[in-house]
Formats: structure tokens, sequence, C-alpha cells
């Protein structure tokens, strides 16, 4: 009886997001008075003992190298089978990509009930109550998980990642892994880019930016900060942009420490894939603009102006 946590994994690296999800784990381990357990598929170069830095006593792995590339029928079928034999209580994912596909699946193999999305530790004071975002984050949910067996996946950056100096046990888990039904027959990967939803800061540009030709200031801020770049939608649907860079609503749903819009209006359908942003940063020349309404701060400008001059700043601040 413990609280299983699936530690997500890319190219052999432990991702941010598992770290967040076993100090939510452990945490939800000591409120239950058991233990947290993390669970790795695939082959990984990381030492999975320094999992135990954020509470897990003990890391399962599949030391499988057909499950380094992620297929959530399988991985769903391997996590069930890993919850059965570590007789798991509680398993819990992030609510990434990967988690989105697999935890639902793995869910509905078990018969367990579900939280998806969740934003903070359940109440477990009477029955098992999990507290969800919806309708885009605008609003809270209050669920109630029945079944004895429960899965949560929690929304990427709404639990403080807790960093302490344990070392966790290792064990290999022998189970059965299927045969996939799909065949990858292509894999293209950006590269030289901070992937938009691990980012911890994102800077993102709207229609105000004028063109694809001015796209170097939004760049430059990028660069000097770290940060991944993102668009609204019509930037992307006018190809001023990739595609994959388009948050929001329709696109991608990012929460970042940081989130930095320039030229972007704030439309509703915008802020909803942003909205969960730990600090919000608007610069716009209108200042009606509806963004600044949800802004921690906001600059009200000419974007050619603004961003230069803050990416000078920020030079200057970094010594560079
Ligand atoms: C079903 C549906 C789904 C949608 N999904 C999404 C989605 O996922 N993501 C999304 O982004 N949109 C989505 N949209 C579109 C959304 O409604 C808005 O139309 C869109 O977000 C507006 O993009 P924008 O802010 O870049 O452009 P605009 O609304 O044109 O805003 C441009 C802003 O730039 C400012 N500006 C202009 N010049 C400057 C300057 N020199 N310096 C500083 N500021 C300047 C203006 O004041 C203005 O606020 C969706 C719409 C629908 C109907």
């Amino acid at each position: 009886m413990s609280v299983l946590i699936f530690a997500d994994q890319a190219e052999g690296h432990i991702k941010k997001a598992a770290f967040e999800a076993i100090s939510y784990g452990a945490k939800l381990a000591e409120q239950l008075g058991t233990t947290a357990e993390a669970l790795v598929l695939g082959t990984v170069s990381d030492d999975l003992t320094q999992l135990g830095k954020y509470g897990a006593v003990k890391v399962h792995q599949v030391n499988n190298e057909s499950l380094n590339h992620v297929d959530a029928q399988v991985y769903a079928a391997v996590i069930a089978e890993a919850v059965n034999t570590t007789g798991a209580q509680v398993l819990v994912f992030s609510h990434n990509q990967t988690g989105k596909a697999v935890a639902s699946r793995t869910a509905a193999r078990l018969k367990a009930g579900i939280v998806a999305g969740a934003c903070a530790l359940p109440d477990t004071s009477n029955g098992f109550v999990v507290r969800k975002t919806v309708f885009s984050g605008k609003a809270f949910a209050n669920v109630s998980i029945s079944t004895n067996l429960k899965v949560i996946s929690l929304n990427p950056n709404s639990y403080t990642i807790h960093q302490g100096t344990g070392t966790a046990e290792l064990s290999s888990l022998s189970v059965n892994v299927p045969a996939s039904k799909v065949k990858v027959t292509a894999v293209n990967k950006v590269s030289g880019e901070v992937p938009l939803t691990e980012a911890e800061i994102v800077v993102s540009g709207g229609r105000g930016l004028k063109g694809p030709e001015n796209w170097g200031i939004l760049l430059d801020l990028a660069k000097v900060l770290g940060a991944a770049t993102a668009c609204s939608r019509p930037v992307g649907d006018a190809h001023w942009r990739p595609h994959h860079e388009h948050v929001g609503q329709t696109g991608v749903q990012v929460a970042p420490n940081l989130y930095i819009a320039i030229g972007i209006s704030g439309a509703i359908q915008h802020l909803a894939g942003v909205n969960r942003s730990k600090v919000i940063v608007v610069i716009n020349k209108d200042p009606e603009a509806p963004f600044f309404k949800a802004a921690d701060y906001g600059i009200v400008g000419d974007a050619f102006e603004v961003v230069p001059k803050l990416t000078e700043e920020i030079k200057k601040l970094k010594g560079q």
C-alpha cells in the first residue's frame, strides 16, 4: 500500500515534471501514513537513487529499451501491471503530454477513479477529495474518488518541488511488455530550443509584432532569458511562427514561472492556455488591452521600443 509516482523520462533523463510529481506524491504518502515509490520505464542515464531527494524511498525500473519511446497503450499496460505488482493504493502522474495520454488509459485498465489536472493535495480528512482546474483554468472543482485505487494527474507547475537529501533504493521490476501496435517511421526533432511545455520562462508574441520579419526582438529577449518562444494563434495560422509555438485553448497549454506576452490582446482563448503561469508580464501599446487584467506586471508601450530596452537591461544585469 504505497503511493506510486510515474517518473517521466526523455532521452535517458528524468523530466522536471517528475520531480514535482514525486514531491507531491511524497507529501500525499506522508498524509496517508505510507511511503512514496517512483516508477521509471525504459533505460536511463540519470542516477535514479537521486529521486530519493524528492521523497521517493524506492524506485522501480522496467529496464527495457522498447519503453524508451512513449506508446500510450503499451505504457498503460506496463504501469497497470506495475501497480498490481507493487500494491500501490494511489498512482500519480504529471498532467503533461505523456501523463494525459497514459493516466486515463491506466485508470480504465485498473477500473480506478481518476482526477485529471489536479492542482492541490487531496483532502483526506473525510474520503479522498482532489481539487482540479476546470473551464480552462477559470474555476476549480473538488472531485471525490471512491474506488480503492486512485489515480491523479498533477497539473505542471502547481506544486513546489521539495528537495531534501534522501537516497532511493533501486528495484528492477520484471513485467510483461506487450508489443506495440504503432510503428514509428520517422522522428523529427526540434533541436537547440527550450521545449515549450518544460520551459521556466516563455516569451510569446502576437499580431502586434506586425510580421515575421520583426521576430528578432522577441528572439533576442528569449535568448538572454534562456526562454522558450510561443505565439498567439493568428501568428501560427499566418505561418509567421511554426504551429507548435501556438499557445491557448486550441494550442499548447503552458504554465511557466514567467510568461511575457508581447503585442497580444489577451483574448479568452489565448488566456485559457497561459493563465496557469506563475507571473504574467504584458507589453502592449493599448492600455485597454484585456491582457492587462490578467497581468501581474504590465508595460504600456510600443513593443519595438520596449523589448530591445528590456533585453539590453537584462544583458547588463547578467553582465553580458
Ligand atoms: C474557437 C477559437 C479558438 C481559439 N483559440 C486560440 C488559441 O488557442 N490561442 C490564441 O492565441 N487565440 C485563439 N483564438 C483567437 C483569439 O480569439 C484571438 O483572435 C487571438 O488570440 C488574437 O491574437 P493576437 O492577440 O495576437 O492579435 P490581436 O487581437 O490582433 O491583438 C494584437 C495586440 O497587439 C497590440 N499591439 C499592436 N501594435 C503593438 C505594438 N507596436 N506594441 C505593442 N503592442 C501592440 C494591440 O494593442 C493588440 O492588443 C481562438 C479563437 C476561436 C474563435
